[in-house]
């Protein structure tokens, strides 16, 4: 059986050398983020334009195989992805229980309603084969839409979101879409640099959302990306994203409600700089995923999670799955290692158990449900690897 002490002497072998506490993740500047910063202070560009906007747009772009469009932050960018992917007011998205709260409350900041699905413990995501099966008995396909039964509304779009870095099966996903008629807004927030079948999430749908925020494999202290290989998408989701303004030499004219939803010079100089680490840190995280599951091997009742066959993870957030018959102790776990000064966390709080979401549709959650009781984060800063 499974006690909390082994799991600490595991964590204490991996982590010996790091100082307590061991956060669960923290950003590195290794490289030319305080030449690119002071850049920005020096000429006076630290605003909505500007040289760095321009080269991280286009480096980002070049990495996923087609356009990027900088904005404020990750949940931005979801939002401007429902819009642009045509989300109306009182339409359902289809969006996982298991994800971080940001997924839901865009598809709500469009006025539709979220509806959930459960994942695939394999890759922590979205269950194609499962979710095909529901949906040819819960809605119902006409005019090339697709209607939830008892709901009677539009099912308009489905969000996959690659769980902690692992993607999701893209391939059998897009084609339950195609079959279904739902628009797909990947949610790659947490998996820039992950592949899938040797491609770069973010751009494997027709539109995605990258996230920059602290906590993430790269950050620009805060900051997001619109990925999208389409160039009039490109088009459209900058625009949206930029007021809606109409190029002209001093008028202001806008066409539509746009957002002010531009990144910031300033931020886009840290994140020129992030961006020439990312396929080193990506090597860091797989090498501590590597001693992870190398310290965790002899322990019985756990195991760490590895990435799904066809993909090659960035290890954003490494877990710790507990056996379902180990998952009562996944707060002793908790406990435990947290008085000792490793941060550990609990999956998030599955989204149909918040208040505001409690009444939305939903498929049965099962395998979420266990996954919920059973998954233990482990830190995974970059510096921990060596
Ligand atoms: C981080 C994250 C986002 C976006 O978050 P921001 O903090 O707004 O950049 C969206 N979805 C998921 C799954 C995330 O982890």
């Amino acid at each position: 059986m499974l006690d909390a002490s082994a799991v600490l002497s595991a964590l204490h072998s991996v982590l010996a050398e790091a100082p307590r506490p061991v956060a669960l993740h923290e950003p590195v500047f290794e490289g030319d983020e305080w030449r690119n910063v002071k850049d920005c202070l020096d000429t006076g560009w630290v605003s909505s334009v500007g040289a760095y906007v321009d080269r991280f747009e286009s480096e980002l772009g070049e990495l996923a195989g087609g356009y990027a469009i900088a904005v404020m932050n990750g949940t931005a960018a979801l939002h401007a992805c429902m819009l642009v992917a045509g989300v109306e007011a009182n339409d359902e998205v289809l969006v996982p229980a298991l994800t971080f709260i940001a997924t839901a409350n865009a598809v709500s900041y469009c006025g539709a309603v979220p509806h959930f699905v459960d994942s695939d413990p394999r890759t922590l995501g979205v269950d194609p084969e499962r979710l095909g099966r529901y949906l040819a008995e819960a809605a119902a396909t006409r005019d090339g839409g697709l209607w939830n039964r008892r709901t009677g509304r539009r099912i308009r779009a489905i969000v996959p979101m690659h769980t902690f870095g692992h993607p999701v099966d893209m391939d059998a996903l897009l084609e339950v879409a195609a079959r279904f008629h739902l628009a797909v807004i990947e949610d790659a927030a947490e998996s820039l640099g992950s592949t899938y079948k040797g491609r770069h999430t973010g751009a494997l749908a027709p539109i995605g959302a990258l996230s920059f925020n602290g906590n993430k494999i790269i950050t620009t202290g805060g900051g997001g990306a619109i990925v999208t290989r389409d160039r009039a998408t490109a088009a459209t989701a900058k625009h949206l994203t930029t007021t809606a303004r109409l190029p002209h030499r001093w008028s202001f004219l806008h066409d539509q409600v746009g957002y002010n939803y531009r990144m910031p010079n300033l931020n886009a100089a840290l994140g020129c700089a992030q961006l020439a680490a990312l396929p080193a840190l990506v090597r860091r995280k797989r090498a501590l995923a590597d001693r992870y599951a190398g310290a965790f091997a002899g322990l019985k009742g756990a195991r760490i999670f590895r990435e799904p066959e066809f993909a090659a993870s960035n290890y954003w957030l490494n877990v710790l799955l507990l056996d379902e018959g180990a998952s009562g102790k996944r707060d002793e776990i908790l406990d435990a290692s947290n008085a000792a000064g490793v941060h550990t966390r609990p999956v998030w709080t599955l989204m149909h158990k918040l208040p505001m979401y409690a009444e939305c549709p939903r498929m049965e959650l099962d395998a979420v449900a266990s996954l919920e009781r059973r998954i233990v984060c482990l830190p995974s800063g970059p510096r921990l690897s060596h």
